[in-house]
């Protein structure tokens, strides 16, 4: 090869396409109402923000790379072991560590029809094989999951409750699926918008990794905390896994200021529980007033939903994409998670939720 010639990189890694982020542009709009990242819909909470600016004045300095301040504040909020804990530059770092750590080249990790498209990414990076397998009405297919499972199973992963379709796997299925998944394997439970759900057949997943060896719970601080422009993630591990992760991860991979924003987040439950009425109560308005429009809405237990839109030319969901960022109004086309007749709308701030709603409306009425 020579010189002047750009090395190709490992296999698979051409494979990817480029995670694209929702749009938060609406170009000509005077006013923006971004629905289209599922963040928190009420902000961070006030003595987060402080937090954040008092630890500014440390920017100097580096972090406490094991965010053990932080780590100790989650095992104290779930009654969870600060050791069996590792945090992360968003839960999307501590998702891509693990395939780092656990996928070789040919290597396979099975996940569903519309998962996190950062399952694919971090396993093609690895030169690994994504098995993707097929979902019944927008749900994982326990059964097909178990099927999809081999020798070559390193990685099964899960997002439970499933962004961008809202729905879950109950606790039981869950544990279904687990005892299906072979030796060698791990079963990383991705519980990012776990503190949404109000189901009581469903669990994050803790008890599990408690039980375990081979089964880890990611969670966030992207949605119900809404800090998601400062990164922070966690995962509860196996101590085999929490090894092995403290050895790759980067030494100062979550910042002083997140970190700090993190755990004045944590403590500030009455946040938390306001964020949680809002989202109820809204995403029950907003998926009545959609269906009574005529279009179909998934039963969601996230903070967003999923609107089905017909094929006729001019209704399409692309069409309703277009309409509503003239309104100023940015949701998701996910048409990259397999569904190109839907759009995901993340439940937001009120005055976010009306207009997308007058703008829907006003979309189907053909105004
Ligand atoms: C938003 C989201 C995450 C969180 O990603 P962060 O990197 O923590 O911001 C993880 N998994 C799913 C399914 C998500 O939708």
């Amino acid at each position: 090869m020579s010189l002047n010639q750009t090395p190709p990189p490992k296999p698979g890694v051409l494979d990817i396409a480029p995670y694209v982020g929702g749009r938060s542009h609406a170009p000509g709009a005077t006013e923006v109402f971004k629905l289209s990242s599922n963040e928190g819909a009420l902000g961070p909470s006030p003595s987060a923000v402080e937090a954040y600016a008092a630890a500014a004045a440390q920017m100097d300095r580096y972090p406490e790379g094991s965010a053990r301040t932080l780590r100790e504040a989650i095992g104290e909020a779930y009654g969870l072991d600060p050791a069996r804990i590792v945090c992360g530059n968003g839960s999307d770092e501590l998702l891509t560590m693990l395939a780092n750590a656990y996928l070789r080249s040919g290597d396979e990790a099975v996940f569903s029809e519309h998962a996190f498209l950062v399952y694919k990414i971090a396993t093609l990076a690895n030169s690994a094989v994504p098995v993707v397998v097929a979902e019944k009405n927008r749900k994982v297919d326990v059964d097909a999951m178990l099927a999809a499972m081999g020798p070559k199973t390193r990685l099964v992963y899960l997002a439970n409750p499933n962004n961008p379709t809202g729905s879950y796997l109950t606790s039981e299925e869950l544990r279904r699926l687990h005892a299906g998944v072979p030796p060698g394997a791990l079963l990383v439970i991705d519980a990012a918008y776990s503190e949404f759900v109000r189901r009581n057949d469903y669990s994050s997943g803790i008890e599990m990794v408690a039980e375990h060896g081979n089964v880890v719970m990611t969670r966030t601080f992207s949605k119900i905390y809404a800090l998601a422009g400062l990164r922070v993630g966690w995962a509860f591990c196996p101590a085999g896994v929490a090894d092995v992760l403290n050895r790759i991860r980067g030494p100062f991979n979550v910042s002083f200021t997140a970190q700090a924003a993190a755990v004045a987040a944590l403590k500030d439950r009455a946040h938390v529980e306001a964020a949680v009425a809002h989202n109820e109560a809204w995403k029950t308005k907003l998926s009545d007033a959609i269906r009574a429009l005529g279009l179909g809405v998934d039963d969601s237990v996230g903070n967003f939903i999923l609107v089905h839109f017909p094929k006729t030319p001019g209704k399409t969901a692309q069409d309703a994409d277009a309409f509503l960022l003239t309104r100023g109004v940015i949701v998701r086309q996910v048409g990259n998670y397999g569904l190109p007749d839907a759009l995901r709308i993340t439940i937001g701030p009120a005055t976010a939720n009306e207009k997308c709603l007058a703008a829907l409306e006003q979309f189907v009425r053909g105004a």
